[in-house]
Parts: C-alpha cells; sequence; structure tokens
C-alpha cells in the first residue's frame, strides 16, 4: 500500500512536515528524526515535554532531501497527489508522527490557523481526532482528514470561535486505553500540533478523560464533562435551522405534516429524530444497524414512525432528507435521483467533492432540481461549541450557556445565510463559502 510514512520507516525517522505556501503556491518538505525507537511515551510530560530533542543522533532533513527519500521508495506520484490535495483545499498542511514500535501513523491535517492566532490559548486550532484502521487506503484517510480539517476552518467562523480548523487522523490498530505509551504518544503529537480535539470515529470518549489525568488538557468531552455528549446539543442546531430553512422554503418553521427520513440513529441521528417528534411530523428513519431503528420504534409506542431500507432513502418522496450518518452520500448521479425538497442533516461533507468548487458545482445541480441544501459545518456546529465550552470553561462548562449560545447562532445565521444567497442569486453553498473567504483569505 502507498504510504507518506513509508520513507520515514526506512530512513528511521519520526515526523514528516508537509507546508502549502500559497503566496508561491509551492508545496515544502520537511523530515526528522527526533527520539529514540525505545522512548517510553508514559513518561511525557514527566520526564520530557512536547518540545523536547529525544535522541542525541537526530536527523532533520530539507525539501530535496526528502524528495529523494520519496523517489527511493517510488512515492513520488504518491506524494505529489497529495501535495495536489493540499494545494484544492488551500491547506497549510499537514503534520505526520510515525511511532514505529506500534505501526502507529499520526496525521495532523492543518488547514488554516488564521482565526486562532491570537486567542491566548495554547490550541490555536480545533479539530475532532479519529482513527482509521491500518486495512483502509491511506489516500482516502488523507482525503477524509483534509476534507474534514477544511470543513473546521469555516465551522468554527459560523460558530464565532477562536479557532482555525483541523482534523487529525490516526492510522493504527484499535486503542488499547491501557497502553500508556500509546496514550502518552497521542497526546504528545496533539499537543505538538496545538490542537483542541475530542474523540471522534473509532476513538472511545473515555479516551478524552484519560488523556486529561495523565497527559493532555487538549482533550474534550470526555464522559466526565460537565456538558454531556455532543450528538445532543448539535442535533437540537441542526433541528433549530432545519425549521429556518422550512421557512425559507414554505413560509412557515412548522413542521407539522411534513415528512422527514433521518438517516443514521447513532449519537447525532438519534436525538435528531426525539427533536422532529416534538411535532406532528412524518417520521421515516432508517440505519444500516436494524437493532437501532427496532429499537426506536419500541420506544416511541404512540407514534407513526416508518422504517425504509438504507438503500432507498435517497429515493425517498419525501419533504426533507435528514443525513446523520457519513458523508460523500450526494453526487451527480445520487442528486439526479432525489424526490425531496431539502437536504438538511447533521453529517459532514455530504456533497462528495475535495474541495470548494467541486462543492459548489454540485450544490448548483441540487440547485436547479429545486432542492434546498446548506453545507452542515453552517449549523451542525454544536459538537465544536461544545468542545470549545468545556476547553474553556473546564468544570465551570455549562450546558444552560452551550445551548444559549446555539439558540443565539445557529438560526440566525441560517436565515442570514439563505437570504443573501437568495438575494445575490447563488447557492447557499457558494454564499456561505463567499463569506467565510473574506475572513481566512482576504477575498
Ligand atoms: P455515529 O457513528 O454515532 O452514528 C452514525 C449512525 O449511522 C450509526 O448508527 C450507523 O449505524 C449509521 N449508518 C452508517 N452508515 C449508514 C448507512 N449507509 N445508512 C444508514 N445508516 C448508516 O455518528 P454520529 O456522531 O451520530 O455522527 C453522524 C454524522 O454527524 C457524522 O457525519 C458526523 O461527522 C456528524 N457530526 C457529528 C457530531 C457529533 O457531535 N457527534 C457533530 C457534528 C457532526
Amino acid at each position: 500500500m502507498n504510504s507518506i510514512f513509508e520513507p520515514l520507516k526506512k530512513a528511521g525517522l519520526t515526523t514528516l512536515k508537509l507546508r502549502y505556501d500559497m503566496r508561491t503556491d509551492r508545496c515544502t518538505l520537511f523530515a526528522a528524526k527526533e527520539w529514540t525507537e525505545d522512548l517510553d511515551f508514559s513518561r511525557y510530560n514527566v520526564d520530557f515535554f512536547t518540545e523536547s530533542l529525544l535522541t542525541p543522533d537526530s536527523v532533520f532533513l530539507p525539501d530535496a532531501a526528502v524528495r529523494k527519500l520519496f523517489a527511493g521508495c517510488g512515492l513520488s506520484d504518491y506524494l505529489e497527489k497529495v501535495e495536489h490535495l493540499l494545494r484544492a483545499g488551500r491547506h497549510f498542511g499537514m503534520d505526520c508522527y510515525y511511532y514505529q514500535k506500534y505501526d502507529i501513523r499520526f496525521m495532523g491535517n492543518l488547514h488554516s490557523r488564521k482565526l486562532g492566532i491570537h486567542n491566548k490559548y495554547h490550541a490555536t486550532l480545533a479539530g475532532g481526532i479519529r482513527r482509521h484502521d491500518l486495512s483502509d487506503e491511506e489516500l482516502d484517510v488523507i482525503v477524509d482528514g483534509l476534507n474534514l480539517s477544511r470543513a473546521m476552518s469555516y465551522k468554527n467562523i459560523a460558530a464565532n470561535l477562536p479557532f482555525g480548523g483541523s482534523k487529525t487522523t490516526v492510522h493504527m490498530a484499535p486503542l488499547d486505553m491501557s497502553n500508556m505509551d500509546v496514550m502518552g504518544f497521542l497526546a504528545f503529537a496533539i499537543d505538538r500540533i496545538r490542537t483542541m480535539t475530542g474523540p471522534d470515529m473509532n476513538f472511545p470518549t473515555e479516551m478524552a478523560d484519560i488523556m486529561n489525568e495523565h497527559f493532555s488538557q487538549q482533550f474534550t468531552n470526555g464522559p466526565s464533562s460537565p456538558l454531556g455528549e455532543s450528538g445532543k446539543p448539535t442535533a437540537y442546531g441542526v433541528y433549530l435551522a432545519m425549521k429556518e430553512a422550512s421557512r425559507f422554503v414554505w413560509g412557515t418553521d412548522d413542521l407539522s405534516g411534513r415528512s422527514v427520513a433521518v438517516q443514521g440513529l447513532g449519537a447525532v441521528g438519534r436525538y435528531m429524530a426525539d427533536y422532529l417528534l416534538k411535532e406532528p411530523v412524518k417520521l421515516i428513519i432508517t440505519d444500516i444497524d436494524e437493532s437501532r431503528v427496532k429499537q426506536y420504534i419500541v420506544d416511541h409506542p404512540d407514534r407513526d414512525i416508518q422504517y425504509i431500507p438504507p438503500d432507498d432513502i435517497l429515493t425517498a418522496p419525501v419533504d426533507i432528507i435528514c443525513p446523520c450518518a457519513m458523508g460523500g452520500i450526494l453526487d451527480e448521479q445520487t442528486i439526479s435521483r432525489l424526490k425531496c425538497k431539502m437536504v438538511f442533516g447533521a453529517a459532514n461533507n455530504q456533497l462528495k467533492a475535495i474541495n470548494p468548487q467541486e462543492e459548489i458545482a454540485l450544490s448548483k445541480i441540487l440547485a436547479e432540481k429545486g432542492i434546498l441544501y446548506q453545507e452542515s459545518w453552517w449549523h451542525n456546529i454544536a459538537g465544536v461549541l461544545s468542545g470549545a465550552e468545556a476547553y474553556i470553561h473546564g468544570a465551570e462548562a455549562s450546558l444552560d450557556r452551550l445551548y444559549k449560545t446555539i439558540e443565539d447562532t445557529v438560526p440566525q445565521k441560517t436565515r442570514e445565510n439563505l437570504e443573501k444567497a437568495k438575494a445575490l442569486g447563488i447557492t447557499p453553498t457558494e454564499c456561505m463559502y463567499r463569506t467565510c473567504d473574506r475572513i481566512l483569505y482576504g477575498e
């Protein structure tokens, strides 16, 4: 399998940094050996710190030498693909750390620090940390991480938060939380990239509590957080925004009688369904885990809730499709088969695209079909709001303040965006990018 970690492995290195410079349109590489193979990371922040130099045999390689290493491994074309992704998404870079002892491939996907540079915290970036199995194709993992980090820059603008956008993806075997060597390594790497993070896909939330206790305060949203899980506030924000979008399309935010199909009944989707049931909607639900659907129907005996097979949800003749599972579900083909009036959900990166231009092109196809669509990073912001509330206020974090912020922020931003897009004659997705690019890039 092609891997940017292969040259590190061969040369006994620990570190690879990729940087994209927008001024010159050039990518520059840097690689290093910064610690010895037998370093015990369980001693992180006890015997050594994130800035320590941890080997007498340190190596620091400039761009040309790193490119030579890639060429020696037959990976120049692969490297070019990764650099193309950085360029296309205007990311400032990736920080990669290789922990050979456990074959852990840590990738800090860094989009923009712009919003966080004067925030006075250790972390100037915010974005979750997720794990991918080693059997997953590395390029897919990189695309996932870069897309999500880009969405985080924009999401943090939507949430009025003083943090840039990042996403950490770790290509490794399932996490053993009792292995403090591995936990220490992950904390060390997170501290280095200066991101505030929370466990996402394939990392348990308990990980954050262990990190906070032993290694790093940059982790949030563990079970001991006074704010609880982030899925519920996220669903609340999406529900409020959906009502605004409904007012925009149908002239009323009353969802009574509307048919809404929720895809995925996980941490967000099950609460989304709960909020929708506060009104007499026609609720349709699906999940690849059928037991979740069955349980949901059993838990709501007085309501008429329909099940739809997972493969049929996108072609369902409903008013609203509410994606709350995976991203990448909308491409030209699937859009052509949609029969709804609105796609409005929590899932990140619903459009199958790798940059804003591709997203805007797909959003135009949706608009031509008369389907209202707003990129989810504009309204699924309560997860990062919750993380920031916990990060900034610690034990004083307040659920009341979090919900008030959601109510004050999310519906208003959606209303403004939809109205502005209409006035400019562009799609809501293009309008969001125009608003944010002015802040991120001065355009
Ligand atoms: P989750 O893993 O808890 O739930 C996802 C659910 O979708 C699971 O029940 C899974 O079985 C189901 N699913 C997977 N593939 C499916 C398919 N093809 N058809 C139907 N169901 C399918 O994840 P989550 O935390 O609820 O997140 C859902 C989405 O919302 C993700 O895209 C996530 O990035 C996004 N999001 C989550 C949060 C949060 O706070 N959890 C915040 C913002 C955005």
